[in-house]
C-alpha cells in the first residue's frame, strides 16, 4: 500500500515535470512566433523605400528595398535571415524602389525565391518615361535573366497569395493608360492581411491611380497600417486615405522631404508632404514611422 503511494506521489511529480517543461519551450517558441514588419531607413539623401515582413514561421518577404546604395543595409537583415528571400514584391520600376534588388541580384548569392512585379514592355518606358529608361532596362535584364526568370510571377489583380500566416491580395497592378506621372502610376498596391491587421503598400500610387483604386476597389482599402504614397509628398489622394482609414502610417521619407526643405528651411520646397501631413493630423492618426528616423521594428498582431 505504502510503496503503491510513494509510486503514484512520483508519476505525479514527474507529469509535473514534464508539463513544465513543454510550458517553457512553448513561451519560447510563441516569443519567435511573431510576425515582424521592418522599415528601411534611407542611407544616402536620397528618398527611397524599403520593408521586410517576417512571418510566424521566419519566412521573408521584401517590398522594394530602396536604391543600390540601400542594397548593404537590406543585406544586414538578409543575412540574419538565413541569406535568402521567400518573396519579394517591388511596386515599380524606379531606382529608389528596384536599385537595391538589382544589386543583390547581381551581385550576391542570395537565394531570392518568388519575385512579383508588374511591368509594361520595354518600349512603354522607352516611350512615356525615356529619363528613367536606362534603370527599366537594367530592371528588366535582371528579370529576364536565367538566374531569376523562372521565379518571377507577373501577378493579376485580386491575386490571392499565401505566404506562411499572411495573405498578400493584388488590389492594383501596372495601369499602362496613365502616362501623365507615368512610372508611379504603374506601382502594385498590396494588401498584406495577417488574419488580425492589415497593411496596404501604395508604392508611388499618384492621383489617376487614387481614382482607379477608389472605383474598383474601395470596399477592400481599410486598413489598419499604410504606406504613405510617393514618400509622402505628391502620391496618393486625400479621399483615398479617408477611405483607408489607418491608425498607423509608414513614411518612407528622409527628413529634408518631410520638412519640404529645398535648402532655404522649412515649407521651402515644390513638394507636398506638409499638406500631406496636415491630412493625416485630420485622420488622427494613432502613430506614424518615419525613414528619416532610423530602421524600425513594429510587432504585427
Ligand atoms: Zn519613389
Amino acid at each position: 500500500m505504502k510503496n503503491k503511494l510513494s509510486r503514484n506521489i512520483f508519476i505525479t511529480i514527474m507529469l509535473f515535470v514534464v508539463f513544465i517543461i513543454t510550458i517553457i519551450d512553448l513561451s519560447k517558441i510563441a516569443s519567435d512566433e511573431q510576425t515582424q514588419l521592418i522599415g528601411l531607413s534611407p542611407q544616402t539623401s536620397r528618398q527611397m523605400m524599403g520593408y521586410i515582413i517576417k512571418t510566424k514561421k521566419g519566412k521573408t518577404i521584401i517590398i522594394d528595398g530602396g536604391t543600390t546604395n540601400d542594397a548593404e543595409n537590406l543585406m544586414k537583415y538578409i543575412n540574419k535571415y538565413n541569406k535568402k528571400v521567400d518573396y519579394w514584391f517591388i511596386t515599380h520600376a524606379h531606382d529608389d524602389h528596384a536599385g537595391a534588388f538589382i544589386e543583390i541580384a547581381n551581385n550576391t548569392d542570395v537565394k531570392i525565391n518568388n519575385i512579383y512585379i508588374s511591368l509594361n514592355e520595354y518600349e512603354w518606358y522607352e516611350k512615356n518615361e525615356p529619363d528613367r529608361a536606362e534603370f527599366t532596362q537594367k530592371l528588366i535584364e535582371i528579370i529576364n535573366s536565367q538566374k531569376i526568370n523562372r521565379n518571377v510571377h507577373a501577378p493579376k489583380l485580386n491575386e490571392k497569395i499565401k505566404i506562411d500566416n499572411i495573405e498578400a491580395k493584388i488590389l492594383g497592378i501596372r495601369n499602362p493608360e496613365l502616362i501623365e506621372n507615368p512610372g508611379n502610376e504603374q506601382s502594385m498596391v498590396i494588401k498584406f492581411d495577417t488574419g488580425k491587421e492589415t497593411l496596404l503598400i501604395l508604392g508611388d500610387t499618384g492621383e489617376k491611380s487614387s481614382q482607379k483604386l477608389l472605383e474598383t476597389q474601395k470596399e477592400n482599402l481599410k486598413s489598419d497600417i499604410v504606406q504613405m504614397s510617393h514618400h509622402g509628398q505628391q502620391g496618393a489622394t486625400k479621399e483615398l486615405y479617408e477611405v483607408v482609414e489607418p491608425r498607423i502610417c509608414l513614411w518612407p521619407t528622409p527628413q529634408w522631404l518631410w520638412d519640404n526643405n529645398i535648402g532655404s528651411g522649412k515649407d521651402s520646397g515644390p513638394w507636398k508632404t506638409l499638406e500631406t501631413r496636415k491630412w493625416i493630423r485630420e485622420l488622427n492618426v494613432e502613430e506614424n514611422y518615419i525613414a528619416k528616423d532610423g530602421d524600425f521594428i513594429i510587432n504585427l498582431k
